[in-house]
């Protein structure tokens, strides 16, 4: 059996804020702007989100709090100003982070928790209903039900979803995206083909997810060319944002694999960005893989139009260059802790604590 889980209106293209924004016009009477500190406004994004909530009479309150990979304490202190606003709708405008804070603070308007629930299935009330706008292209957030924060106690990052989560409408516009400097653009493409690739060999791959998943990788390699250089274009701003929903809308059926539970190790202890951490693991992860499924990452290049098996290796070492170091005491305290992880069960490889630290060695470059 195979199901689609799909719950988000993507609307895509330039202006589409302004053009559908009658799609904002029934959500409620009070709206809680969720936002980070810079591309919200730099973007031109919250300006468009003004115009409309005006044009349809709906007050709101903007939040501009939701940190980088936000934590939990973050996330509360959001809901309380949320809930005290009297929000019945949030809009979450910004990265992966903005996108995830706001899911959670819609979470917890709703539900009397503490966040730290969030992770123990006692979603009970209904969330308050989504709408997201990404500033990135790259999380795919706005069309998957989960949320990812930082846990301290945990000292990582944890997801949790519901399909209550999915925000209601995605509002798909490139040119919000124009704010990112190179360094984020290939972070967060390369996030996207994380998503796109680890939908594609997980365990719970679907059919559907499959097919969505090739499309997503297809742009990431097609766009290699430029993410190489200084400048970005704006055709290729476009084709990427696109191929990070798609990728969004397969990790919401086949969540991701062990590369993100290493990448997050990396990003809590190091403070190396989310994409760029798997970048880094990449290839050491690839080569892992190929022991059990050659022939299927075989038959992927080949439907990518790429060359022999070890090609998307080659092509994401060009864009990672740089080597990971770490310390003997680190990389065995982050092997202990992806061993903890949920996804390590639909990645298909055998992984134990020698092969998991063969690619924190990062063999693979
Ligand atoms: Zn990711």
């Amino acid at each position: 059996m195979e199901c689609f889980r799909m719950l988000t209106i993507p609307v895509i293209g330039k202006n589409c804020v302004l053009e559908k924004g009658e799609l904002l016009g029934g959500a409620g009477k009070r709206a809680a702007v969720i936002t980070g500190k810079f591309s919200a406004v730099a973007s031109g994004a919250l300006d468009d989100i003004r115009a409309v909530l005006e044009k349809f009479d709906i007050s709101y309150t903007v939040i501009a709090k939701a940190e980088n990979n936000p934590h939990l304490e973050n996330v509360a202190v959001i809901a309380k100003e949320a809930k005290e606003a009297g929000a019945d709708h949030i809009i979450g405008i910004g990265g992966g982070s903005a996108m995830d804070a706001a899911k959670a603070a819609a979470v917890l308007c709703t539900n009397d928790i503490s966040p730290d629930m969030l992770f123990k299935d006692s979603i009970k009330a209904d969330p308050l209903p989504v709408y997201a706008i990404p500033t990135t292209a790259g999380t795919g957030s706005e069309v998957t039900p989960y949320s990812v924060l930082t846990v301290k106690g945990k000292e990582t990052k944890l997801s949790f979803g519901d399909n209550r989560m999915f925000p209601r409408v995605a509002f798909l516009d490139h040119r919000y995206t124009r704010t990112m400097g190179r360094a984020t653009t290939v972070d967060t493409a390369f996030d996207a083909f994380s998503h796109a690739f680890e939908g594609y060999i997980s365990k719970r791959a679907t059919r559907t997810a499959g097919i969505l998943a090739i499309e997503s990788m297809k742009i990431f390699f097609a766009s290699l060319p430029e993410l190489y250089g200084e400048c970005i274009s704006e055709k290729v701003r476009e084709e990427l944002l696109y191929a990070s929903m798609l990728a969004g809308m397969v990790i919401s059926q086949t969540g991701t694999t062990a590369l993100h539970s290493m990448g997050y190790a990396l990003t809590y202890n190091k403070g190396i960005p989310h994409g760029r951490a798997n970048g880094l693991l990449f290839c050491a992860y690839y080569m892992e893989l190929m022991k059990e499924n050659r022939r299927k990452l075989e038959e992927l290049t080949k439907k990518l139009g790429l060359g022999e098996v070890e090609e998307p290796m080659e092509k994401i070492k060009k864009l990672f260059p740089e080597k990971l170091d770490l310390g003997m005491e680190e990389k065995e305290k982050y092997v202990e802790d992806t061993l903890k992880q949920k996804s390590l069960a639909y990645t298909p490889a055998k992984l134990d604590h020698d092969t998991i630290l063969r690619i924190f060695e990062n063999k693979g470059k």
